[in-house]
């Protein structure tokens, strides 16, 4: 049996434009394209070279509620508007557009479909799955949330496909990039590394389970995050950081999402597009990736490929917007 493990890991930047350094890293801003070439990302690395890395933009709306519809949906159609609290969203829609997990069931009937997460998204049109649901408050434990995945599939073997969403990542923000001896949400550059243990424990299990030669392995984030641009600058002085620490500031500025380097020696914006929310990550990995495919490089995608390739490699009739990445 072929399946599938969705691991959607919010806010990661999966890679970033050439030239920005910070100093307190002396690394490009936290990113896993650049930190796997780092070597700080051992698990992400070794998915990577065993499979499909994608250069991937969402080029629609930045944010949450809409990046995981993007990812879900593979549609850049709809758009979602709040309903008061901030965390309780709808779509200005009439009939819901089938995700990729309702897709899976009504293909694939036989194969129990699960999704692990903030409540928040795992709703109609995001991530609700028909055979078992789990949402937490925002926020909620990534290690927590993933051994309710774990144990649900060794008590469900007969799981095709199951999503798990890890939030914590996204706490990083308005925060240093980099922090000595921080803890998991305290700084980016310590939490990017800690994503890379959760994928281990992920990828450990399916091995010993057995899973993992049959299991494709997808791995996609909603938005990245900002760090030395434009609008980073302005809002972090408007806050008070101390002009010295500007470059090793991440800030969770919502639009605009097109937003441009700043030179800190010349102390102005540059003509370079920064767009690190734009730069989402996309990888493939796991057994069930035809070997033609492994080692590849796709130079560039769209957030709503994700859906599309998905449904390709797992046989699921999907209509989307996007295209499979593995066409
Ligand atoms: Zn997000
Ligand atoms: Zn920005």
């Amino acid at each position: 049996m072929r399946r599938a493990l969705l691991l959607i890991t919010d806010m990661v930047a999966g890679h970033w434009v050439e030239g920005p350094k910070v100093p307190a890293t002396g690394l490009p801003p936290p990113n896993v394209h650049d930190y796997m070439n780092a070597g700080l990302l051992p698990t992400f690395s070794n998915v990577r070279d065993n499979g499909v890395f994608a250069f991937t933009r969402n080029n629609r709306i930045c944010n949450t509620p809409h990046g995981m519809r993007y990812l879900a949906s593979g549609s850049y159609r709809a758009k979602a508007s709040p309903l008061g609290n901030k965390l309780n969203w709808k779509f200005d829609e009439v009939a819901p557009i089938p995700t990729i997990l309702d897709a899976c069931k009504t293909s694939h009937p036989e194969g129990k479909v699960a999704a692990f997460g903030s409540d928040a998204w795992m709703q109609t049109g995001w991530w609700k799955a028909r055979d078992c649901t789990m949402g937490w408050g925002s926020y909620y434990s990534d290690f927590l949330t993933s051994q309710y995945a774990l144990n649900w599939m060794l008590n469900s073997p007969d799981w095709k496909m199951v999503l798990l969403y890890l939030a914590q990542y996204d706490v990083t923000g308005n925060c240093p990039v980099c922090k000595e001896g921080a803890a998991y949400m305290e700084d980016k550059h310590h939490s990017i590394q800690q994503l890379d243990k959760y994928l281990w424990i992920v990828k450990t299990f399916l091995e010993e389970k057995g899973w993992w030669d049959e299991t494709g392995l997808f791995i996609a984030s909603d938005h990245g995050c900002h760090v030395g641009c434009d609008v980073t600058v302005r809002n972090a002085r408007k806050k008070g950081v101390p002009e010295s620490d500007l470059p090793n500031y991440c800030d969770n500025h919502q639009s605009p999402h097109d937003c441009f380097v700043w030179d800190f020696e010349k102390n102005a914006a540059t003509d370079i597009r920064c767009d690190g929310c734009r730069r989402t990550l996309f990888m493939i990995g796991g057994g069930a990736l035809p070997a033609p495919h492994r080692g590849k490089i796709v130079e560039q995608a769209e957030i709503i490929d994700f859906a599309p390739t998905v449904a390709a490699l797992m046989d699921i009739e999907l209509e989307t917007d996007g295209r499979s990445i593995l066409s």
